[in-house]
Parts: structure tokens; sequence; C-alpha cells
């Protein structure tokens, strides 16, 4: 396995070149849009990493399938997909056009911005505070990592330039699909994005999924196993935006991106694999972690179709 990964980034370098970093968060432009790095985690706890797998990224989108986690204890299914559907929308992951021109207007997907930010918006808590330290203790505890931390500058940049995040949000409010205060859900959001892992966290947590929610490492379940299942099979139809059906085709692991350029993917009771190229596609998910992937499946048939 270790020869494998260590071949297979040193093939899949080069295509770091076609991508770019995402500039719309300023902050992001701070990467290194060469680095590339891939960990997995099998179920028996074996870990394997190669690349540039200390580096350190925002998880940024791929927090969405986590917190969707998280509201579904929290909420019960009924309440959470009154307020947020189960289909792929087939546009980019910032798409406002639906929630005006579908009615009624709740997202498609929590995998969407639009979806998440309602999401977000379910997590339990007293305050915002309260519930930060909620989301924030269970990214540490399905990572298996409790030194888990939001990046300030990050989180800082994006709360400068989200303006796109802030419309969508605001056009929810006033649809009556999210309550209480917009910045506040906003706030929390950015910082949700902002947190900062590397691909071991990414693997671990894929691990975890692919268990149904079991934590192999200390023999406790960390979520209810439907709810595990509901979270992959979201991350099938919508994890790659308007490409998961390409995605699903030539990769066919349950995956979810994020234009920190992180890929979390779950290999059913196989393993968990985490994936970093900040370098991206048109579409906002790394290019090269798309190969890595591609020729991961291929090598060792992880194609759950
Ligand atoms: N924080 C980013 C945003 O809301 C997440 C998007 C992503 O990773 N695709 O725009």
């Amino acid at each position: 396995m270790q020869d494998l990964l260590e071949k297979i980034i040193q093939e899949n370098r080069k295509y770091t070149e076609k991508g770019n970093l995402a500039t719309y968060i300023p902050e992001l432009t701070k990467a290194n849009k060469n680095d590339l790095a891939i960990c997995v985690i099998d179920i028996e706890n074996n870990v394997y990493k190669a690349g540039d797998y200390e580096k350190k990224f925002t998880i940024q989108s791929v927090s969405k399938p986590i917190t969707l986690a998280l509201a579904l204890i929290d909420n019960g299914k009924e309440n959470v997909f009154a307020k947020v559907g189960m289909e792929p929308s087939g546009d980019p992951f910032n798409s406002i056009m639906k929630l005006e021109t579908v009615k009624p207007s709740i997202p498609y997907n929590p995998m969407i911005n639009a979806g998440a930010i309602v999401i977000t918006s379910m997590i339990k808590g007293k305050d915002n505070d309260e519930k930060l330290e909620r989301m924030l203790n269970f990214f540490r505890s399905l990572s298996c990592n409790p030194t888990l931390n939001i990046n300030e500058d990050v989180y800082n940049s994006e709360k400068r330039t989200g303006d796109r995040n802030r419309a969508i949000a605001y056009l929810l409010k006033s649809e009556g699909i999210i309550d209480g205060d917009v910045e506040e859900i906003l706030d929390l959001y950015f910082k949700q994005c902002s947190i900062e892992v590397t691909v071991e966290d990414l693997a671990r947590m894929g691990a975890n999924l692919a268990t149904y929610g079991f934590d192999m490492l200390h023999r406790q379940r960390i979520i209810p196993e439907d709810i595990a299942r509901t979270v992959k099979t979201f991350m099938v139809t919508c994890g790659m935006y308007d490409a998961s059906g390409e995605f699903a085709i030539n990769v066919g692991i349950p995956s979810k991106s994020g234009v920190g350029g992180g890929i979390m993917s779950s290999v059913p009771k196989k393993m968990g694999i985490g994936v970093f190229g900040p370098a991206l596609d048109k579409k906002g998910n790394s290019i090269a972690g798309i190969r890595v992937l591609k020729d991961i499946s291929k090598q060792l048939s992880l194609s759950i179709f």
C-alpha cells in the first residue's frame, strides 16, 4: 500500500499545474499550488501516508457532511429534510438561482452552500459559542484529533468577502427557511469552513463513516448507523457538486470536496481516504486529488458500483 500511494502521488503531481487556487477567499491563495498528499486509514487502523501529508489546510465544504450528521442527531430526519432537499442540483456549489426559480425555495441538498447554511442554522446550543463548541467537539471526536481548531486568518478572510453566502442566507431568511440572526448563522458557517485539518484527519473521518459511524480506534459509536448511511449517500450523489455524476463513474467512492483542496472519501466497510491538492478545477474540486482517487480506486477496485 505504501509503495502504491508513493507512486500515485508521484505520477499525479504534474496535474497540480493545470488547476488554480480558490481566489474568492483571498487567504486561500497563500497555499502552495503544487502540494499533493494522501492518507489512507483502513478499518483495522493501519495508517498510510504519502506526499505533503503534514500540510494543514482548511476543511471548507468537506465539513458539510459532518455538520449534516450533527444536525440529524440534533433534530431528526423529518425536521432536517423539511428544510433541505435530497436531490442533486446540477448547479455550482455557490449557486443562488434555484432558490428563486423553484418553489418551495428549500435548497436542493445539504452539500451545496445554500443547504449547508440551513444545516448550520439547525445546530443546537444556547448561543453561538456553545454551538461552535459542540460542532468542534463533534469534528474532534470523528477525526480522533482533540487539537482540531479554526484557522482565524481564513475565517476572517471569508467573513470579509463572503457576500455571495450572505445573499443566499438573507434570501433563505426572507423565505422563512432559516430563523434567527443571519449574521450569527453565517459566522458559525464561516468558522465551520475554517476548521484546519490534515489528510490524516480527513482519512480518519472517512474511516469512521466507512464503519457506519463506529470509531474503531476508541471502539465507540459516534454517529447512528442510519445517519452515517444517509451522509455517505449524499456524498455519492452531491459530494463533488455538479461533477458528482462523472466522479461516480470514474472513481465510484462516496467523497466530499472543499475549495481548500481537500477531499474526504469513505469506502464502505474498507477504509477512509484523505486527499489534499489545493489547485482546483473549474467546478471547485482538487484537480490532482481527483486523479489520485481515480488511480487508487482502479488499482484497489474500490468502486462501490
Ligand atoms: N467556505 C466555502 C464557501 O462557502 C466553502 C465552499 C467549498 O468548499 N466549495 O464558499
